[in-house]
């Protein structure tokens, strides 16, 4: 399936200008190891009449999967990574695990980017499957990089990574396997805090969401209604429910940052993990809180 609009996006160092191509192609992208059950093609992805930002999509297995306005989804193994379009330079949201960077550049490569454009790149959380690519992604792209503050000593090197596992038994099995998928330290430029913009998107606003992990975020564009939740919630089969109880070590503050966001407003909702929400997302929270009673 192919959709399209017109559109503009800033690399930073140039505009480029043309017709978006949302390319579907699942099933290559499964051949080559992508979480396709998770991370699978979103069919709704132009198709509720947002004009689509960015450059003109190349028909790829690697291309975006989801887009949305100022917003698109590329793969990487293991999660989804987000690219944010800014008049500063696109950001990229999240690296997948250890080794993905080649094929984040494919998926950057769909949209005429590569690594050089980003800007910024921002982890939501230290989990690998989105802090493991972020040495390469950092190396290839020369991008600063920011987190949230509490988990900018897990990113650097300064404090060991935890194995994500709550419970001893999945611990002790899947933390060898785990472990391996962290990169080496960063730098982490700039240390996020609650209420913060980005550091090159003032539109873009960061949401401390503790609980799935410390220094978990998500990301609000009051400009274009979307709220990037990362791993703070789920969209498993439609449905919209808390994050994953076997990574999440606690669960009443991970509760208690869904209620919070629902002092925000926004349409749609991104994760990294599910296609996103794209419609009525504040409602669609407010009945998942309602559900907490
Ligand atoms: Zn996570």
């Amino acid at each position: 399936m192919t959709d399209g609009a017109s559109i503009a996006f800033h690399t930073g160092r140039a505009r480029v200008q043309g017709r978006a191509q949302v390319n579907c192609l699942a099933h290559l992208s499964e051949a080559v190891g992508a979480r396709a059950s998770s991370a699978g093609h979103d069919r709704g992805a132009g198709q509720v009449g947002y004009p689509p930002m960015f450059g003109r999509l190349k028909k790829s297995a690697f291309g975006p999967i989801s887009t949305g306005p100022g917003i698109f989804q590329i793969r990487a193994f293991g999660a989804r990574v987000t690219v944010i379009a800014s008049d500063n330079g696109p950001i990229l949201v999240d690296t997948g695990i250890r080794g993905s960077a080649p094929m984040i550049d494919a998926g950057l490569h769909a949209a005429n980017l590569s690594f050089p454009d980003i800007e910024l790149i921002v982890v939501t959380h230290y989990h690998p499957d989105h802090s493991g690519g972020l040495s390469g992604a950092s190396r290839r792209s020369g991008a600063k990089v920011a987190a949230h503050e509490i988990e900018s000593a897990l990113l650097n090197g300064e404090q060991p990574r935890p194995n994500p596992f709550v419970r001893p038994i999945l611990s002790a099995v899947l933390g060898p396997l785990i472990m391996p998928m962290y990169g080496r330290p960063v730098e982490v430029d700039y240390r996020l805090r609650d209420g913060d913009p980005l550091p090159i998107h003032d539109g873009v606003r960061v949401v401390h969401t503790p609980g799935h992990t410390p220094g978990c975020i998500s990301l609000l564009s009051q400009e274009h209604g979307w709220l990037l939740v990362g791993d703070a919630l789920q969209h498993r089969c439609g449905r919209l429910g808390g994050p994953a109880r076997y990574v999440t070590p606690d669960y009443p503050a991970a509760r208690a940052s869904i209620e919070k966001l629902l002092q925000y407003d926004f349409d749609s909702i991104w994760f990294s993990h599910f296609p996103p929400v794209r419609g009525d997302g504040k409602r669609r929270l407010a009945r998942l809180v309602d559900s907490f009673s």
